[in-house]
C-alpha cells in the first residue's frame, strides 16, 4: 500500500537545522511524513534564543519555518526531550530515518581560576537571559560596574555588546520585560571585547562591525597602534576579511567625518577591542565572591592568517571590571552514549550528514558541522542532509517495506511515561499569548520564560 511506500522521518530539534531538513525533505518527497521533535514546549530554537532582539528582520524565517509546521505531512512535537524521554534508539524503532538536529546547547569554558566567581557569565546564558530562555531566566547578571569585559570576538560577543550599550528603544522588541529593565539601570558604560589573536583573526563579519560602529551614543575605542601598517597586509587576503579589515582601519586611523565626530564627542558610552590578551586568571573582589578583574597574558603571533597561534610573551597586564562575559563558543553535547560523537571537535562524526557506522541515522546544523556560521549556512547544510536521505531512500538504503509507526509508537512510549507533547496548534496559541501582552507592553511580543506557565495556558 502507499502508507507502507511513504517514508516516515523524524528530526529532532526544532532550530533552523530541524526546519530546513524538513522542508527540504517534504519539498522533494512527495509521500514523506516529518515529525520534529523538541524539548522545549516552543519552536525555532536559537532563532527565538539567540539571534538579538534588535534583529527582528533574521527571525522572519519563522514564517517559512511556520509554512512548513503547517504542511499536512509534517508534525511538530514540543515539550519532548530525546535521550530523556524518548531514546533515539526509540526513534530508530518508529521511523524509516532520524536527523540530529539538536545544536549546540552548552558552552566552551575559559578553564582558569576565577571563572565561577560570581559576576562572571557564559554569553550563552546572557543571551539567553535577555531572550528569555527558561534555563537563564533567573540569571540577575550584575551590571552595576562601568566597565564589562567580554572574552571574545565573534558575533556573539558583539550581539553581547551591543546589548549592553544600546539605547533602549532599539532593544525594545521581544526581549523580555525583566531584562530590558535590569539593562535600564545598568551602570554598564564601557566594553572591552578581548581577543588572544589579532585584527586579522578576529571572528565576527562586517556587518555586525558596522552596527557597532554606527551604534547611537556610543564611540569605539580603537587603538591605532594595533592597526598601522595592516593596510599593506591585507591586499592578499580574501576578499570579506579585507573589508572587515579596512573598516577597522578606517575607523583607528582616519579622521571622522562631520557628522560622526560630532556623534563620537557626544557619545556617553564606548567600546573597544584589545588585542592579543590571553586570559590567565579572574581576580577576585575583596568579599572572594566577586570578580574585581581579570588578569591577561600578552601575547605575539606565530605563524600568520586564520592559523596564526598566540603564544605568551611574559608580559601580563590587569584590566579592572567586574562584569565579565565568556563568549568563545558554544559546544554540542552527546545525546545518548549509542550515538557516535566526536568530543574534540563537539560534533557528530558523519559524512554529508549520514552518521559514521549507524546507517538510517542522520544529522545537521550546529551538531553536524559545529557551532559557527548562519542561519543560511546552517540552511545549506541541512538541505545537504536531506539531499543525503533522499538518496539513501531512492537507493534503498532506507527499507521501506519495513513499514513503521511513525508518531503512533512514539505516542504510547510518551503516554507511558507521563509526556505530554505540544502541538503546533498549541504553540500557535502560546505564540497568539505572547503577541497579546507585547502589545500591553508596546512590543511586538512578550515571550513567557516560564515553561510551566505555557503549558498551563494550552490547559496541559
Ligand atoms: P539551534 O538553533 O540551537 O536549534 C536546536 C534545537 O534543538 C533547539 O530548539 C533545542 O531546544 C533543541 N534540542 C536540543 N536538545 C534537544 C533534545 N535532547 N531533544 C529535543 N530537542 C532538543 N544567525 C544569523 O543568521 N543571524 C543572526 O543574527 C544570528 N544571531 C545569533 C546569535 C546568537 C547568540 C547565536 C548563538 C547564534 C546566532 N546566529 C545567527 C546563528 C544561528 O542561530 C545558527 O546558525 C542556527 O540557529 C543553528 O541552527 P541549529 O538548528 O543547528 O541549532
Amino acid at each position: 500500500s502507499t502508507a507502507a511506500l511513504a517514508p516516515q522521518i523524524c528530526v529532532v530539534g526544532s532550530g533552523p537545522a530541524g526546519f530546513y531538513t524538513a522542508q527540504h525533505l517534504l519539498k522533494h518527497h512527495r509521500l514523506a511524513r516529518v515529525d520534529i521533535y523538541e524539548k522545549l514546549p516552543v519552536p525555532f530554537g536559537l532563532v527565538r534564543f539567540g539571534v538579538a532582539p534588535d534583529h527582528p528582520e533574521v527571525k522572519n524565517v519563522i514564517n517559512t519555518f511556520t509554512q512548513t509546521a503547517h504542511s499536512d505531512r509534517c508534525a511538530y512535537y514540543g515539550n519532548v526531550t530525546i535521550g530523556k524521554d524518548v531514546m533515539v534508539k526509540e526513534l530508530q524503532r518508529a521511523y524509516h530515518a532520524v536527523v540530529l538536529s539538536y545544536g549546540a546547547e552548552d558552552n566552551q569554558i575559559l578553564g582558569i581560576p576565577g571563572e565561577n566567581l560570581s559576576t562572571v557569565y557564559s554569553a550563552r546564558a546572557f543571551v539567553g537571559w535577555y531572550n528569555g530562555l527558561p534555563e537563564n531566566r533567573d540569571l540577575k547578571p550584575d551590571l552595576s560596574s562601568e566597565t564589562a569585559v567580554v572574552l571574545g570576538q565573534g558575533n556573539v560577543a558583539l550581539d553581547v555588546a551591543r546589548v549592553l550599550l544600546s539605547p533602549l528603544d532599539i532593544l525594545r522588541t521581544d526581549i523580555t520585560e525583566g531584562s530590558l529593565a535590569a539593562i535600564a539601570c545598568s551602570k554598564v558604560k564601557r566594553v572591552w571585547l578581548v581577543g588572544r589573536r589579532g585584527p586579522l583573526q578576529v571572528a565576527f563579519t562586517i556587518k555586525e562591525l558596522r552596527e557597532m560602529i554606527n551604534l547611537p551614543g556610543t564611540r569605539p575605542l580603537l587603538d591605532p597602534a594595533d592597526f598601522t601598517g595592516l593596510g599593506d597586509v591585507i591586499k592578499d587576503v580574501p576578499r570579506p576579511r579585507k573589508r572587515l579589515t579596512e573598516l577597522m582601519i578606517k575607523s583607528a586611523l582616519e579622521k571622522p567625518g562631520e557628522k560622526e565626530a560630532a556623534r563620537w564627542a557626544s557619545a556617553t558610552k564606548e567600546w573597544g577591542l584589545k588585542f592579543q590578551r590571553s586570559p590567565l586568571e579572574v581576580l577576585p573582589a575583596a568579599d572572594g565572591k566577586q570578580a574585581r578583574g581579570i588578569r591577561m597574558a600578552v601575547t605575539r603571533l606565530e605563524g600568520s592568517g586564520e592559523s596564526a597561534r598566540a603564544v605568551p610573551t611574559g608580559e601580563v597586564e590587569e584590566l579592572e571590571c567586574r562584569l565579565i562575559l565568556s563568549s568563545i563558543g558554544y559546544r554540542s553535547l552527546p545525546l545518548d552514549s549509542s550515538i557516535p560523537f566526536d568530543p574534540k571537535l563537539g560534533i557528530i562524526p558523519n559524512s554529508l550528514g549520514r552518521v559514521q557506522g549507524a546507517p538510517g541515522l542522520y544529522c545537521s546544523g550546529w551538531v553536524k558541522r559545529g557551532p559557527t556560521g548562519v542561519i543560511i549556512t546552517t540552511m545549506n547544510d541541512s538541505f545537504d542532509t536531506a539531499q543525503s536521505v533522499l538518496e539513501d531512500l531512492q537507493m534503498g538504503v532506507l527499507n521501506l517495506s519495513n513499514s513503521k509507526e511513525g508518531f503512533k509508537s512514539v505516542r504510547s512510549i510518551l503516554h507511558s511515561r507521563g509526556v505530554h507533547p505540544v502541538t503546533f496548534s498549541d504553540w500557535e496559541k502560546i505564540d497568539a499569548a505572547e503577541v497579546a501582552r507585547g502589545k500591553l507592553a508596546g512590543k511586538p511580543r512578550e515571550k513567557i520564560v516560564d515553561p510551566q506557565e505555557m503549558l498551563q495556558l494550552i490547559s496541559h
